[in-house]
């Protein structure tokens, strides 16, 4: 069903004009001081060193202009851009990898498009043909090429973000934006080992309420997490994002999640929040596990919310088997504990989930599977 919607939806842009924002048009103004390409990534945070070249395409007087790929450099904003007043800004994150054969591949760029439409639309941000979008990425890639990393977990990172930047005051829809990409090279995000993480959980933060923005790839969503992440950090761990009065499980950090547990029948049953809600972001990643746990059809597999009680019940019961997070810059990543600060003023409880005892447990097979296709 995604595919046929994102069928449709592609094929339904291809009919639209879009001015001038189509990659024929696109120019190339190379770098004159290529910089040094690194050859050791290890410990690179994500995007602390960008390429040589950026993808620029600005929106003026109602239209898109045309395209051009020419050096990184600071852009030229007005103070009273909106975008540095009410935050219309929106992105992505996908990447690029150098296959064993040294072919270079994206993973699933077109669910990246299709995600940055759908934000451009919510945020009142111009639309724009995906199509010709993603081909542009690809001239991009193609360009810097040199700049994608050998090595098993290692990537080039492509962040598109669009805002709006016309210098007028009003809440109103942006009548000027850019739309820029770039890339970085990056590691594997925990380092190179199978480096279970921490969570820290408190129902007085929320990231997302029913009717708001969460499943949309803005700016405004992320800011606000940061002094939260901040509290999460004094104990070593992500924060994880509950919601309403039965706590229930949306997502954590910037990584969706999936509980693989026995539920109180007796059943195996793989269980992630849904997307239906608008209460997490719906990650290509977790697209990508259901469909293919979808496909072995080994166990139960379920879309709801699982709340802290029953995790905190199971866990105790010995039925939970696994908890990870999965997202484009983890991959996949074990969940080791959870830090709970039930109610405010009160000590936080520490739930840890067990070690998985089998030598394949399925957030392991879940990552071969998803980085062999990378
Ligand atoms: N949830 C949030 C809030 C995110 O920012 C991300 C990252 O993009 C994800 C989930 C995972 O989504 P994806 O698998 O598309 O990277």
């Amino acid at each position: 069903l995604t595919q046929t919607l994102l069928a449709l939806q592609l094929r339904r842009a291809s009919d639209v004009s879009y001015g001038k924002f189509h990659a024929k048009n696109l120019k190339f103004v190379p770098t004159p001081s290529p910089k040094p390409i690194p050859e050791d990534i290890s410990g690179l945070a994500i995007g602390s060193i960008e390429t040589d070249h950026m993808l620029q395409i600005d929106y003026t007087n109602g239209e898109w202009q045309a395209p051009v790929i020419r050096p990184v450099e600071p852009l030229t904003i007005h103070p009273l851009a909106k975008v540095l007043h009410y935050c219309p800004t929106i992105f992505e994150g996908l990447k690029a990898f150098r296959g064993v054969d040294n072919k270079i591949r994206m993973f699933r760029p077109e669910m990246n498009m299709a995600r940055l439409r759908r934000s451009a639309r919510r945020a009142a941000l111009p639309d724009f043909c995906p199509l010709q979008l993603e081909q542009m990425i690809k001239d991009l890639v193609r360009i810097e090429q040199a700049w994608v990393p050998k090595g098993e977990g290692n990537s080039l990172y492509i962040r598109p973000n669009l805002f709006g930047t016309d210098a007028s005051l009003g809440v109103a829809r942006p009548l000027e934006a850019k739309l820029v990409v770039t890339c970085s090279p990056f590691g594997p995000i925990y380092g190179s080992g199978w480096n279970p993480i921490k969570l820290f959980a408190n129902p007085k933060h929320i990231r997302a309420a029913p009717g708001g923005v969460g499943s949309f790839k803005m700016g405004c969503n992320y800011a606000p997490t940061v002094a939260i992440t901040d509290k999460a950090a004094a104990y070593t761990a992500q924060c994880l994002w509950l919601s309403g009065e039965q706590q229930w499980i949306t997502e954590a950090g910037a990584f969706n999640l999936f509980l693989y547990w026995k539920n109180t029948k007796g059943e195996l049953e793989l269980i992630t929040p849904p997307t239906t809600d608008g209460l997490i972001l719906p990650g290509i990643t977790r697209d990508s596990i259901l469909t293919l746990v979808k496909e072995w059809g080994e166990f139960k597999i379920t879309e709801r919310y699982p709340t802290m009680k029953e995790v905190k019940e199971a866990v105790a019961e010995g039925r939970v088997i696994e908890f990870f997070g999965v997202g484009t810059a983890v991959v996949v990543v074990p969940v080791s504990q959870i830090v709970y600060q039930e109610k405010a003023g009160e000590s936080s409880v520490v739930i840890d989930f067990p070690e998985p005892t089998d030598t394949m447990p399925l957030s392991k097979r879940v990552h071969e599977t998803i980085t062999g296709i990378q």
